[in-house]
């Protein structure tokens, strides 16, 4: 596998107001034709650093692409600096200075007399024309590896590497495809998920795998190679079926979908519909509902009780029950889920009522502990969870473990029914 390594120039990239956009999209279009970038490097406008950082890459990478720097002005100094690092000069050409020309004509301007600059290109390299710019591009070839030097602008550096750059390195990396898959899990901690697929994950080296740490649930990344698109995703779906299968219920996608997609698909799929009571979580979880399109099919109302009047006034929770067992409970939460199911008529009421801190907590109450209610036709019940994480972190957990809830229930309502 070619191994690529990109260099974004400009020292405004080095600055919190400017981010560097470029390389994570070249990344994502050098993987899908089976090209690892294996490092990138931010450099400011400073020819020294630069011309050391692409002596190393070209020692290191097949593939070095750089971007920025083209600009006619005395800080782009990628130009002369790309030439020095390959040990080439700069030579004037006349054919791409009628062309920077031609394009300044096009737009009805006089070109300035320092766009002459960027007709200099590295002797010997391939010239890349910029229908969006006046910056050529170049490409130069040195001990069959590829060095690419782009300009900065997206809108000039994507159509440049798509038309040019991309077959050539499609022919050069061979007929390679990569396939990724996002599995997501909720309920489940790291380790656990961790011990229960290793076994299986352990046994390939194609699809590579990685476990990683969402805020509130646990992503497992596959990335599969192969000669053609469909052994690919032969592979995926072979490992993914495992890891699913393992997995069980916890598995909440394997097609990238996030919890809110899946209860919305679930709840039209059941032509069922879906109301929410939220004290802690403060509307998230009917925020996170309604971020999906065509959540009116499903969603009907949203109540933020935070008070304790207002889960006694809108959700008809008994003052009783408030003053007997606190309204963190899981007898407060039962009747939130009741309370919002019976007021908005819904098939399913879900609720939220916890301890997000950092105040506020006590011993028997700590900050984190949190109950989700469900309340059905059939039923009405709830969790208890302790959730850990600051008070951004406790909400999201707690919205996350919700909708989670619901979608057990609606499960299991659907393999029994
Ligand atoms: P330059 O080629 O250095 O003159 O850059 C021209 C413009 O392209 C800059 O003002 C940036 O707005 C943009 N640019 C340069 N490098 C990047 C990058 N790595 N990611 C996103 N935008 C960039
Ligand atoms: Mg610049």
């Amino acid at each position: 596998m070619l191994s690529a390594e990109i260099i974004a120039v400009g020292s405004e990239l080095l600055t919190p107001t400017k981010a560097d956009t470029n390389s994570l999209w070249l990344t994502e279009k050098l993987n899908e034709i089976g090209i690892e970038v294996k490092l990138k490097t931010v450099v400011g406008d400073d020819e020294a650093r630069l011309e050391e950082t692409i002596k190393d890459a070209l020692r290191r990478s097949d593939v070095v692409i750089s971007t920025g720097g083209l600009g006619p002005t005395e800080d782009d100094v990628t130009r002369q600096v790309s030439a020095r690092a390959v040990g080439k000069e700069l030579i004037f050409r006349e054919d791409v200075l009628a062309e920077i020309s031609e394009r300044f004509r096009q737009i009805k301007r006089e070109m300035p007399e320092i766009n002459k600059r960027q007709a200099f290109v590295i002797d010997s390299a391939e010239v890349l024309s910029n229908p969006n710019g006046s910056a050529p591009g170049m490409l130069f070839e040195t001990d069959g590896k590829f060095f690419v030097v782009l300009p900065g602008p997206p809108r000039e550096l994507k159509p440049m590497f798509e038309n040019y750059i991309l077959p050539k390195l499609r022919e050069k990396a061979g007929e390679i495809f990569v396939k990724r898959k996002i599995i997501r899990v909720a309920g489940m901690g790291e380790s656990a998920v961790d011990e229960a697929i290793a076994p299986i994950y352990l046994q390939y080296q194609n699809p590579q795998t990685t476990i990683l740490f969402n805020r509130s649930e646990i992503e497992i990344h596959l990335a599969a190679q192969a000669e053609t698109e469909s052994e690919a995703d032969r592979l995926l779906e072979e490992v993914a079926e495992k890891i699913a299968d393992r997995l069980g219920i916890a598995v909440f996608t394997i097609s990238d979908q996030t919890m809110e997609q899946v209860i919305g698909n679930l709840l039209t799929e059941e032509n069922k519909t879906l109301s929410i009571a939220e004290s802690c979580t403060g509307g998230l979880i009917s925020e996170r509902i309604t971020e999906v399109a065509g959540a009116s099919r499903y969603f009907i109302e949203g109540v933020i009780a935070y008070a304790n009047e207002a889960k006694i006034r809108a959700l008809n929770v008994p003052k009783e029950l408030i003053e007997a067992h606190g309204a963190v409970s899981g007898e407060v939460a039962e009747a939130m889920a009741k309370g919002v199911r019976e007021r908005a008529k819904t098939d399913f009421g879900i609720s939220v009522t916890g301890v997000a801190g950092p105040g506020g907590g006590t011993a028997e109450k700590p900050v984190g502990l949190v109950f989700i209610g469900f309340s059905n036709a059939a039923e009405t019940k709830s969790i208890k969870m302790n959730l850990p994480g600051d008070r951004y972190l406790i909400r999201w957990r707690a919205s996350q473990a919700a909708l989670d809830f619901l979608r057990r229930k609606m499960l299991k309502n659907l393999t029994t029914e």
